[in-house]
């Protein structure tokens, strides 16, 4: 087990300044590198030891990867634009509040001025048996100590998806994205690839060790936003331990499209339930054409469907079912 704080190994340290070179050295470097953007979740594994690159490409320079521009309907987001710069720029209020307002609830002021949206998304799990350098079938090795140990801590673990992990994606931007359908921009030295971001993220089924697809070399570069909901009614919640700080014991994005008082369509994705974001389509068609207040009793049982909670999270069923009420309903409060 590695619990070595505060002690990196040396690593190369490469700062391009355009995409362009980024790509060449990805290329040239491969498996060896790692791409460092705000450094909040890649710093805390290297001085633990518990991932020792032996070059790292840092993106801070390259700008063309910073910022919000419009390209027609769409909004593109540079992947390196921070989490204050996604949550006050007007336009992302203005259309896609949902993401402004999940990019503001990111732990503290300090984190979101360093951390960037691709960062956020394409961050490692918080499990803290992998995380303190056990040798989990995540990290390798032969067994998962939060889940199959009579002595497991599994409170802040998965209800979905678990197959030989319950890690959690921890992320608050996440299911934002995924309920405004966004597309990623991913390029390597070879060309560019374009995925929803709904398949970005990999479970444990897929593979065991990773959160989402990018592969050796590749570069995440944009972050696209279409028009499908720009300005309907959205609904965050993150339920955390404390206000500050936290990450999501759960949350929720919500997209309505409403008709007065009907849903005319919908979106509902949990996050901190499962090791990628866990989108609800049984509630989505549950709710679709139906008043709110006549929807959200069957929304709420269904939302849980196919959860097995593990001894110590039984909670989280509760805190899922009520956070899509309230979500439909729009309320803050019960
Ligand atoms: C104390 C603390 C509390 C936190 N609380 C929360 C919270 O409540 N909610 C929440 O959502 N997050 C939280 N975070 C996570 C934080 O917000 C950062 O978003 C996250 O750590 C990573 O962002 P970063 O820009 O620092 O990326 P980095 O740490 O630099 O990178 C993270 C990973 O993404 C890869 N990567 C990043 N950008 C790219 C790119 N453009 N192309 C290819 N690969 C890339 C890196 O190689 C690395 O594997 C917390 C972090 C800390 C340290
Ligand atoms: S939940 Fe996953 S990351 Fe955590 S100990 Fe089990 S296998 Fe490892």
């Amino acid at each position: 087990m590695a619990i070595i704080r505060d002690g990196m190994q040396p690593f190369d340290l490469y700062q391009p300044t355009s995409v362009e070179d980024a790509l060449t050295l990805a290329d040239r470097l491969g498996a060896d590198a790692w791409m460092l953007a705000g450094g909040l979740d890649s710093l805390e594994r290297f001085k633990d030891r518990l991932k020792r690159p032996k070059a790292v490409i840092d993106l801070g320079r390259v700008e063309e990867l910073r910022g919000v521009r419009r390209e027609g309907e769409d909004l593109v987001i540079g992947s390196m634009t921070t989490l204050t710069e996604v949550n006050r720029d007007p336009e992302i209020r203005a259309r896609f509040g949902l993401l402004a307002e999940a990019a503001g609830e990111v732990a503290s002021p300090q984190i979101r001025n360093q951390g960037t949206l691709g960062g956020n998304i394409s961050q490692d799990t918080r499990c803290w048996y992998y995380r303190g350098g056990w040798q989990c079938y995540r990290a390798g090795g032969g067994t998962c100590y939060a889940g199959e140990s009579t002595q497991g801590q599994n409170r802040e673990h998965a209800l979905f998806g678990v197959e030989g992990c319950a890690a959690v994606s921890p992320s608050d931007t996440a299911p934002a994205l995924i309920a405004l359908e966004a597309r990623l921009v991913i390029k390597s030295a070879k060309g560019a690839r374009e995925v929803a971001v709904e398949d970005y993220f990999v479970g444990p089924d897929t593979d065991i060790t990773r959160m989402n697809v990018l592969g050796t070399g590749e570069v995440l570069t944009e972050i696209r936003l279409p028009a499908t909901w720009a300005g309907v009614t959205f609904y965050f919640e993150k339920v955390r331990d404390r206000p500050v700080w936290d990450f999501p014991l759960v949350n929720i994005a919500a997209a309505m499209q409403l008709s007065g008082d009907r849903i005319d369509r919908a979106r509902f994705v949990l996050g901190a339930v499962a090791a990628r974001p866990w989108r609800l389509p049984q509630v989505e068609a549950a709710v679709a054409g139906r008043a709110r207040n006549a929807a959200v009793d069957a929304a709420a049982r269904l939302a849980a469907d196919g959860a097995v909670p593990l001894p110590q999270n039984g909670y989280k069923v509760a805190l899922v079912r009520n956070l899509v009420k309230r979500a439909i309903l729009g309320k803050t409060t019960s």
